[in-house]
């Protein structure tokens, strides 16, 4: 089984470029044949219609969501069933879920991978409707998160070490293969109830407020995660956070938390207040300023990249000191250029990093929970989902739409 997010044709995540007339999938650092966008369509169309039919034959709970239905990724409403739940299963009435921009890049197919139609959502905060008789962890009435995936193979040495995130077997929450279910394309939390097993299911801690825990599940986790495994969360540390959108603004949080001075790196002047005062960044540098950028070289001791759109890094990697850390998590759709010039002579480290594990995931909670970190969130009704993408898109947004499902699903619908 090849890993969703290394395998071309299935990837998650991996920015196929997915442009009417490419014949070839470029910069991969593989020589792979891409099928032209006619040859693509009609087999994709058939596996479409297997996924439909073996989601009819789920039988379970009758769900209401909205799908994008084509690459327009247009939002409607969308009636489907979830999986009969097994013993092992949760079932969620799903509360918010926030917007990720991952969901945009899927809905629009920019990264060449969408199985319409597509529920997005993934960073899902709920309540416990109901659990199988094997649930040990969770009973009616808990309130629990989702985030990017809902299923591993528990067997490989990934899932052995705790990894789930990288196990080739993850089932994501949206627009993921359930093969465990008839191969049935996943719908993730811009609907109704949700059916997840035990293992994937998150506590969330007293406290913490329910719509700005949300981005947390994913946006959270996403930067959480790499900074604890590369020692970017120790005290008087330097940390530059690239982009200040859904993962940056986190990640700024979450810095200042473990006692870091942080840094944005940002190519929108108009945020640097915000930044500032109120989520507390020490410094805010404008990324195409290059007297801003010059007087920031040598200075950190990592940095978290969270741009969503093709942008150079080199001028990026000139900002860490020597033995400096970058860790890229955002996803362009175009492969960045790493000259060797930018890394070989201070020896710097250029990693990637996908969400995080379940141990993360319930570590970064309980870390928020203990620190008061939520995210900055607009929260919306589901009949704006369309303009929220589109203002996504504009970078018009501080710093996540929340979707309000459970107080407006029914009405938009
Ligand atoms: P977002 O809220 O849209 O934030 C992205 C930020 O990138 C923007 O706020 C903007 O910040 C900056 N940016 C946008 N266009 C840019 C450009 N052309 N050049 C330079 N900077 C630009 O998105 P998000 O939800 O945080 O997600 C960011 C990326 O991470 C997406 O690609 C998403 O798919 C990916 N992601 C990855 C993981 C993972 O596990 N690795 C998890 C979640 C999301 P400024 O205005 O400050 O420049
Ligand atoms: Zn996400």
């Amino acid at each position: 089984m090849s890993h969703p997010f290394h395998a071309i044709i299935h990837s998650p995540f991996l920015p196929v470029p997915f442009r009417p007339g490419a014949a070839a999938a470029p910069s991969l650092g593989v020589n792979v044949a891409w099928p032209s966008r006619a040859l693509r369509l009609p087999r994709a169309r058939a596996s479409a219609d297997k996924r439909e039919q073996a989601m009819e034959e789920q039988g379970g709970a009758a769900a209401l969501g909205w799908a994008a239905r084509d690459a327009t990724g247009v939002l409607s409403p969308y009636n489907f069933s979830r999986r009969v739940p097994r013993d092992d299963d949760v079932t969620i009435k799903v509360l918010y879920c926030g917007i990720c921009h991952t969901d945009l890049h899927v809905i629009k197919n920019y990264w060449g991978n969408a199985m319409y139609p597509v529920v997005p959502g993934h960073e899902i905060v709920g309540v416990v409707a109901g659990v199988g008789g094997g649930v040990t962890r969770f009973k009616p009435g808990d309130t629990v998160g989702v985030g990017y995936f809902v299923g591993s193979c528990r067997s490989c040495d990934s899932c052995g070490k705790g990894h789930e995130n990288y196990c080739a077997g993850v089932v994501l929450t949206s627009n993921g293969v359930d093969r465990a279910h008839g191969g049935a394309a996943t719908k993730g939390g811009f609907s109704d109830v949700i059916v997840v097993s035990e293992h994937y299911v998150l506590r969330v801690p007293d406290g913490l407020s329910l719509d700005r825990t949300a981005p947390l599940l994913c946006a959270g986790v996403t930067v959480y995660s790499p900074m604890m495994r590369h020692g970017l969360n120790e005290p008087g540390k330097h940390l530059g956070v690239v982009g200040l959108g859904g993962l940056g603004h986190v990640a700024v949080k979450f810095g200042k938390a473990f006692g870091m001075k942080v840094t944005v790196i940002s190519t929108s002047p108009s945020k640097r207040q915000e930044a500032v005062e109120h989520l507390g960044a020490d410094e805010f540098v404008v990324s195409r300023d290059p007297e801003q950028m010059k007087a920031a070289t040598g200075t950190m001791d990592g940095i978290i990249d969270t741009v969503s759109a093709w942008h150079p890094i080199a001028p990026l990697l000139a900002l860490l000191k020597p033995l400096g850390q970058m860790v890229l998590v955002g996803v362009p759709n175009k492969p960045l250029e790493l000259p060797v010039y930018a890394i070989v002579p201070g020896g710097k480290g250029v990693a990637g990093n996908t969400v995080g594990s379940v141990g993360d995931c319930q570590a970064m909670l309980e870390f928020a929970g203990k620190h008061g970190i939520g995210a900055e969130v607009e929260v919306i009704k589901m009949d704006y989902v369309n303009t929220a993408m589109e203002r996504l898109e504009k970078n018009d947004v501080r710093y996540r739409f929340v979707v309000d499902v459970a107080g407006s699903l029914g009405s938009a619908a």
